[in-house]
């Protein structure tokens, strides 16, 4: 445990211990690839040129890069929380498609000098949340770069349904909400600031709780349209509003404030309704329903309207546009 960041977790270069040059490329392979459970639906995993896998409906894809120094900070971040990082906002991709998740590659680059001990921490936390949202690593690629970058890509089934787009959300519908918000960016705002705490924000941003089986769920109860939070509730619902040419509009009063967002607020002079709605990161899923068939232990935040002849698709807190930043964006 270290004293000063609260975290446990090999640093990533450590002069003395072994490294992923003295591993060499192919036992650093089998240090990640070894002892991997395969689900019945695998019949290839790690090993081979391909894996193979069988699919029950479509197949639904998604891929995504977390790069150091934009995505995650290794002083930040322990090994076992990129790891998990890196499976949780792939699958909460699948999750948003309303697909189940079956099967996932990963592409991971790294520096000669990276220790050993730091790969076998990622590896732990790759298997642990794969294990969570059940789904596979069946392969992937290792190689040598100056930063580490892992690139997931993850593979899900829709086992018949309809997959869930963001062009679905249709006047009369509600919007609601499964999982956290404003969580990993109060985390950031802590971490920014050379603090530790709140734990459970910080946790929040080293790796997002992503509400697994919740996609497949809203696909059930026949949601129209749904995504998953990563920009930020605001700038998110955007995409479903121009995608499907209508008006969101967001109940202030429905939004919880969670106690570790308040005490970050609190402690930085900030608005907590600012991380809740235009906070990026927890992944949550945001999915329009018909009124009556949202799920029990999902969160009805607003509803779908019409535009009017010369109103632009949008998103509305309490009726009115939202002043300020709706939330991440790379390029900005
Ligand atoms: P190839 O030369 O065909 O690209 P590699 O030597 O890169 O094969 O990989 C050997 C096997 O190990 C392949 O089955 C590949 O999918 C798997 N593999 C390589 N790197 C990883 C990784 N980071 N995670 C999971 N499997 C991996
Ligand atoms: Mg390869």
């Amino acid at each position: 445990m270290d004293a000063t960041t609260g975290r446990t977790g090999a640093s990533r270069r450590d002069r003395d211990a072994e490294t992923l040059d003295q591993l060499g490329e192919f036992v650093a392979i089998d240090r990640v690839t070894r002892g991997l459970t395969m689900s019945s639906a695998v019949s290839v995993g790690p090993g081979d040129d391909g894996a193979v896998f069988l699919i029950n409906g479509s197949a639904v894809v998604s891929t995504d890069l977390l790069v150091e120094g934009v995505h995650f900070k290794t002083e930040w971040s322990d090994p076992h929380s990129i790891g998990r990082k890196a499976v949780a906002v792939n699958v909460a991709d699948l999750e948003a498609m309303g697909a189940s998740p079956v099967s996932m590659v990963l592409a991971l680059a790294a520096p000669g000098d990276t220790a050993a001990q730091w790969l076998r921490e990622f590896s732990t936390g790759v298997r642990e949340e794969a294990d969570r949202a059940g789904i596979c690593l069946v392969g992937g690629d290792t190689t040598r770069a100056r930063d580490i970058s892992i690139c997931v890509t993850v593979v899900g089934q829709t086992e018949g349904r309809s997959p869930v787009l963001r062009s679905g959300a249709r006047p009369g519908q509600v919007v609601a909400v499964k999982g956290r918000l404003g969580w990993a960016a109060a985390g950031l705002a802590v971490l920014a600031r050379g603090f530790r705490a709140p734990r459970a924000a910080v946790e929040s941003q080293r790796c997002p709780q992503v509400p697994y089986g919740a996609g497949r769920q809203a696909a059930l109860a026949g949601a129209t349209a749904m995504l998953d939070v990563s920009d930020g509730l605001l700038a998110d619902l955007g995409h479903i509003a121009d995608a499907s040419d209508v008006v969101i509009d967001i109940d202030r009063a429905r939004l919880d404030i969670p106690d570790p967002v308040m005490a970050v607020a609190s402690a930085t002079g900030k608005d907590p309704m600012v991380f809740v709605l235009t906070g990026g990161e927890d992944h949550a899923l945001a999915a329009c329903f018909e009124p009556g068939t949202v799920p029990d232990d999902w969160q009805v935040l607003g509803r779908v309207r019409g535009r009017e002849a010369d109103e632009a698709p949008r998103v509305l807190v309490d009726g009115l546009p939202w002043q300020g930043s709706q939330g991440w964006d790379h390029f900005h």
